[in-house]
């Protein structure tokens, strides 16, 4: 295990520590509270090609207070136990933060998936998918996956198609797995869900006129340069929504092969078709190529948005960050050493389990919709619909005046699933935002957004345990 990874777990716990003492829950609550509740360690073969290999792969299930748990699958030469657990760790605090009401999971598979193809891909899903199924860490109501780092929607339908096959008959069994292409029982609006998730946070912030004033920028998103790390679907989602809806400048982009610059901006639609052809970022029209792949994190600009892997700002570059705002897209990108110098220089940290929770919070939604087996908007769509017709109709009436073809379209829609998809996350992210916020300016101790969030997060988690009965 790389000392960055061993770095990570420590950080959720140290960052749990600091916030812990600043509520009142009971010692041995919060000790039940920390730890993982179950770890799952298993190897299987798989035959690829004419040989066999053995892979390593873990789920973990951090917290049983709720069920059922919940967590991405992430594909990674470097996955290991602790990552897994601190994931899993942090998929918790998450869930409680946005009120999804839901344990916290995660699986790892400690594969490179570019080193794979996807028949190869497929068996090694489908046998970890087994693996689960027969040691009960998957289903409806007891952990639901979700793709993670190096997987998607793919490797969810593969997922639930393995599911369905030794699950014959279970009426639920669509709500096993989540992050499902839209043909295959999955929701409008999951894949940019997380990125979504990032600008709807990000903008709340920005809002802020005083909090922004303190930290020396001007209120509101427009305007704002950003740089990110990351151009996956976490980091390619922020950027082209922070674009298109934010009017945010990408000034900067880091990926596996370099890190490009334009401080006239990015646009990071047009860079993601040309990473698809020329299978680089490197020579895109307009743009500079910094020296080192790391020097992303010194890159002048607002906001930084590290949207690749965990401990990626640690106490050797934090200095050199110049942004005044970072918001955690991926999970644990900045290490609690880090954060204390980050902190001192008076850099806002959005925290991770807060800004990336959009994916989280789609994937309950798509839960729901398995659960209820009927997609969202079906029942009022029309009635909606109808019910604006005629109030736009009276309108006509009562004025003498006609409202043109493409008005009256705009008036008068009922709203689809993914406008349902996307106000229910708009309203999480903006909900959640000022539960932290509050604490934040409420209570002197707190410092930090970081602490802010877990508290929210534990008390949320303390109450639940209490309300089962198991602490008086
Ligand atoms: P992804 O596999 O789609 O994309 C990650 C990208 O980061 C890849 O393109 C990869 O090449 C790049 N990358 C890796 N190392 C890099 C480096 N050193 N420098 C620059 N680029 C690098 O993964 P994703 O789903 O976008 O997840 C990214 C992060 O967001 C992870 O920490 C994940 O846990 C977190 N996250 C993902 C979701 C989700 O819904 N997918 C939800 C919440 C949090």
């Amino acid at each position: 295990m790389s000392e960055k990874q061993a770095r990570f777990y420590e950080s959720v716990q140290q960052n749990f520590d600091k916030a812990a003492a600043l509520t009142d829950i009971p010692k041995g609550l919060l000790e039940q509270i920390k730890v993982c509740n179950a770890v799952y360690q298993m190897k299987f073969p798989v035959k690829i090609g004419n040989s066999f290999q053995v892979i390593e792969a873990y789920r973990v299930q951090h917290s049983h207070h709720r069920l059922p748990t919940k967590g991405g699958i992430r594909f990674s030469h470097l996955v290991n136990q602790e990552e897994v657990m601190a994931l899993a760790t942090l998929m918790t605090y998450k869930c409680a933060l946005v009120d999804v009401p839901f344990g916290g999971a995660k699986g790892g598979v400690k594969i490179s998936p570019r080193k794979y193809d996807v028949e190869a891909l497929e068996k090694i899903t489908r046998r970890y998918t087994v693996e689960l199924i027969r040691k009960n860490f998957i289903g409806p109501g007891t952990d639901v996956p979700a793709p993670d780092y190096g997987t998607g929607p793919r490797e969810m339908a593969w997922i639930l198609d393995t599911y369905q096959q030794m699950k014959t008959g279970e009426i639920d069994s669509a709500g096993c797995v989540t992050g499902k292409p839209v043909s295959q029982n999955g929701i409008r609006g999951r894949t940019e869900a997380t990125g979504r998730g990032v600008f709807y946070g990000l903008r709340e912030f920005c809002e802020q006129e005083k909090t922004m004033k303190s930290i020396g920028l001007e209120k509101g998103m427009a305007g704002k340069t950003m740089v990110i790390q990351g151009l996956g679907n976490v980091g390619t989602y922020t950027g082209t929504i922070s674009q298109e809806e934010g009017d945010c400048i990408i000034v900067g982009v880091s990926e596996i092969e370099g890190t490009i610059v334009n401080p006239k901006g990015i646009d990071i639609a047009k860079l993601v078709k040309y990473r698809q052809k020329n299978k680089s970022i490197i020579g895109f029209p307009g743009t500079k190529k910094l020296k080192e792949r790391d020097d992303w994190v010194g890159i002048d600009c607002d906001i930084l948005v590290p949207a690749a892997l965990e401990s990626q700002i640690h106490k050797g570059n934090a200095k050199k960050i110049k942004a005044k705002i970072i918001g955690e897209a991926a999970n644990g990108p900045v290490t609690k050493q880090a954060e204390d110098i980050l902190l001192k220089m008076g850099v806002a940290i959005i925290p991770d389990m807060y800004i990336n929770a959009g994916g989280v919070t789609v994937s309950y939604f798509e839960w729901l919709k398995n659960l209820s087996h009927m997609r969202f908007g079906r029942m009022q769509k029309r009635f909606d619909h109808n019910a604006y017709d005629r109030i736009v109709g009276l309108v006509e009436k009562t004025t003498g005046k006609k409202i043109g073809a493409k008005e009256r379209e705009f008036l008068t829609r009922g709203a689809d699933e993914e406008d349902l998809v996307k106000s229910g996350l708009e309203e999480t992210m903006i909900n959640s935002f000022h539960q932290i916020y509050d604490v934040y300016n409420r209570r002197k101790k707190v410092t930090d957004y970081r602490s802010a969030a877990f508290i929210v997060a534990l008390n949320k988690i303390a109450s639940d345990y209490t309300n089962l009965g198991v602490f008086p």
